[in-house]
């Protein structure tokens, strides 16, 4: 017998969207990622970076990421002891719950959102609860004081893809005695941000990430806005050389290219419209989305039959079983062509 933790020998493992090989030829919409390619300053500060011969590569990053963290910090108007950088937005999800939630105490997030928080409390040992949403896309049954150590709220919401008006967040952190962490992986698209809240209320964190807006999905770059005190203990525990010379290069270069986040987000946003008005008019359930996909639903209610005829079709998109959802897709939002391509699809399937 391996002598693991059981908790590890009993947890299942969070599964990611399908990967397909690059060499092959999909219309891919199930992961999110953004269809355009980042900022060509990406490109030539990478290449910088690595050299005539490689010579940078031979050295160590900054441990401290500090040319990426006070870009960062300048862009969103905060001291750089306000913002710590991350090998993804999931690598701050971890840290903050081995930062606040010992074996036994409890974490919680709304069903649906990431289900990863929860895989990540596990590892931990730490206990999960969640809570579902009304029909008003409000969180159900949510007590009066929260005594959780951790409170993970999406927003914009994932799957669903509505955002939670920022009073609401308030009130939430307020109800909180533990940290509320405002995952904002999909903010960019969005006309709301907690940012601001991190100032005014100190249980407030909030997280980012460059794998959407920023294009950057193959970088693994996050970033997290907290109070000093919250910052300096994920310092304490992240790895050391935790972003790659490559990484850290491409973030300050992305972060410095609002004009082209700006573009990118501009025609995400114009598409996702278009195409809710035309899943709507051929009879499909569209939540308004704040994000770049949109969660519908076919008229028989049947996702996985529309995700088998698409798939058929080398068209992914994300299908979940969870009851609560099988009833419906995601679909990420990818370029006009794209969208077309599925529309067409979709109509056919009608
Ligand atoms: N939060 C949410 C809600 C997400 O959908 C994702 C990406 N699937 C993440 C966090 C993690 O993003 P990253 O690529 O920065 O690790």
């Amino acid at each position: 017998m391996i002598p693991l933790r059981t908790a590890i020998a009993a947890m299942a493992g969070y599964v990611p969207g399908f990967q397909p090989p690059d060499d092959e030829v999909w219309i891919k919409l199930n992961t999110n990622e953004n269809p355009y390619p980042p900022s060509p300053r990406v490109r030539e500060a990478i290449l910088a970076e690595v050299g005539e011969d490689g010579e940078n590569l031979r050295k160590y990053p900054d441990p401290g990421s500090r040319r990426a963290r006070e870009t960062a910090a300048r862009l969103y108007g905060f001291d750089p002891s306000w913002l710590i950088m991350a090998n993804g937005s999931d690598e701050l999800l971890n840290n903050l719950i081995r930062a606040f939630a010992g074996e036994g105490e409890e974490v919680a997030y709304v069903h649906p959102s990431y289900s990863y928080y929860g895989t990540l409390a596990e590892i931990q040992g730490a206990a999960v609860r969640k809570f579902g949403l009304t029909e008003e896309f409000r969180i159900a049954t949510f007590p009066e004081r929260y005594e959780g150590k951790l409170f993970f709220l999406t927003s914009p919401n994932a799957p669903l893809g509505c955002a939670f008006p920022i009073e609401y967040i308030e009130e939430l952190s307020r109800c909180c005695s533990g940290m509320l962490v405002v995952d904002e992986a999909y903010a960019d698209f969005s006309d709301v941000s907690a940012m601001e809240l991190v100032r005014a209320r100190e249980n407030v964190v909030v997280t980012r990430t460059f794998s959407k807006s920023y294009s950057l999905a193959g970088m693994r770059l996050g970033l997290a806005v907290a109070r000093p005190e919250v910052v300096a203990a994920l310092d304490k525990i992240r790895d050391h050389y935790h972003l790659d010379r490559l990484a850290l290069a491409a973030a300050t270069a992305a972060l410095l290219d609002q004009e082209h986040l700006r573009e990118s987000v501009r025609r995400i946003r114009e598409t996702r419209e278009w195409f809710s008005r035309e899943l709507t008019a051929i009879g499909y359930r569209v939540i308004p989305s704040q994000a770049n996909y949109v969660f519908v639903s076919p008229p028989d209610g049947d996702g996985k039959r529309v995700y088998d005829l698409l798939f058929a079709r080398r068209i992914l998109v994300r299908y979940f079983s969870d009851t609560l959802l099988a009833h419906g897709m995601r679909i990420s939002i990818g370029t006009r062509g794209e969208m077309e391509a599925i529309l067409e699809a979709l109509r056919e399937f009608c």
